[in-house]
């Protein structure tokens, strides 16, 4: 098996073991004579499947009894809609912080269903930072705060947590779930598409309290409606299996390498050496205010742009695949997400000096 190492920002590399993993069961499941992509999803087989990559996920973020685990589909742009359609009918409008692309996302969605607040914003600024604690209130009638800790197109990651009080919190963890540990009651919904840090696209997790369960709106399809889910344990319909199957795969894998906090201390040392590397040179840069740069997405800039598509270009050819940044931005981003090996990390700092090397 050759594999490179891939930065992209989601799809994302999944650990190489669990690719191998996947691939020795792939045609029979534990003798069932069947692939767990053929098992009924009503079947005793399947709903262990389930059970299990729940519990796991359970201990790794040690998930309190009194929240539901969903696994949904649509993405986390479904989740856009889903949440305004779960929790807006408990009144007030809702409120948002602004920090890039995802969170102008997620506000444009809810402003369907009802009243939205955007309490601060870092836009004219080019959100280079996330919103700090001490700009923005939480109305006390507010429905619920929304924002997005980690913002992946911008590389801009929030280092506290909102406090609300009574306000239900939701957060966006797309991009940084399980990268380090979080208390999991400072928040009231969590939910993150899975193609980062959890498996393949096409499945998303929603954490969510569930005092908060069953005020939705009327007309809100059973499908999106958490209480439905939650009642019938994920299978308002035929969840995606398969998805579910690999996402258990990446919790066993990722508690194999000591879990959550074990996987911060590596992350933390992927993005110091890279951040290192950007801040020594006067080639490569990164506009994000230091103390807001995400672990997770490291955007950065050639100082000459003429020379972005041959950086990709040798890139590529040393193993180092889907480097260049979001369209709407520019420039490169090295997308690091657990998977991520520390070597993968080494290579591309390795890569970008002689690079400068060469070109600077
Ligand atoms: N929110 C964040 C923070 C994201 O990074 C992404 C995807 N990159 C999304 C939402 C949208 O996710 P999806 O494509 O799963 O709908």
């Amino acid at each position: 098996m050759t594999r490179g190492y891939n930065f992209c920002s989601g799809p994302a590399m999944l650990p190489g073991a669990v690719m191998q993993r996947a691939q020795e069961e792939l045609p029979d499941w534990q003798g069932t004579g069947m692939s767990v992509m053929e098992l009924s999803h009503r079947s005793p087989e399947f709903v262990s499947v389930l059970e299990g990559a729940e519990a796991r996920l359970r201990t790794l973020m040690n998930i309190p009894e009194d929240y539901a685990v969903l696994f949904m589909q649509g993405g986390a742009t479904l989740q856009f809609s889903c949440v305004p359609m779960n929790l807006m009918s408990r009144g007030g409008a809702a409120e948002f912080l602004d920090t890039g692309a995802w969170s102008v996302k997620a506000i444009k969605e809810a402003g369907r269903y009802g009243e939205t607040r955007v309490l601060a914003s870092t836009k004219d600024e080019g959100y280079r930072r996330a919103v700090r604690a001490d700009e923005f209130s939480v109305g006390a009638d507010a429905a619920y705060l929304h924002y997005t800790p980690n913002e992946t197109i911008g590389g801009v990651e929030f280092n506290y947590v909102p406090e609300t009080g009574d306000v239900p919190l939701v957060a966006d963890m797309s991009s940084c779930i399980l990268s380090r540990p979080i208390n999991v009651e400072d928040f009231d919904l969590i939910y993150a598409g899975a193609q980062k840090n959890i498996g393949p696209a096409g499945l998303t997790l929603v954490i969510v309290r569930k005092s908060l369960l069953g005020e939705v709106m009327h007309d809100t399809p059973s499908l999106l409606n958490y209480k439905a889910q939650a009642d019938n344990g994920s299978m308002v319909n035929t969840p995606p299996t398969f998805a579910i199957y690999l996402a258990g795969l990446v919790f066993d894998w990722l508690e194999g390498q000591g879990g959550v906090r074990a996987i911060e201390g590596i992350n933390a040392e992927k993005a110091a050496l890279l951040y290192d590397a950007i801040d020594r040179s006067e080639f490569y840069r990164n506009p994000i205010a230091l103390e807001h740069r995400s672990r997770m997405n490291v955007p950065f800039i050639l100082a000459d742009e003429q020379l972005n598509d041959r950086f990709l270009a040798e890139a590529g050819e040393a193993g180092l695949y889907n480097l260049q940044g979001h369209r709407s931005v520019g420039g490169m981003r090295a997308s690091i997400y657990n998977a991520m090996p520390l070597a993968g990390v080494r290579g591309l700092v390795d890569f970008m000096k002689d690079f400068e090397q060469r070109h600077g």
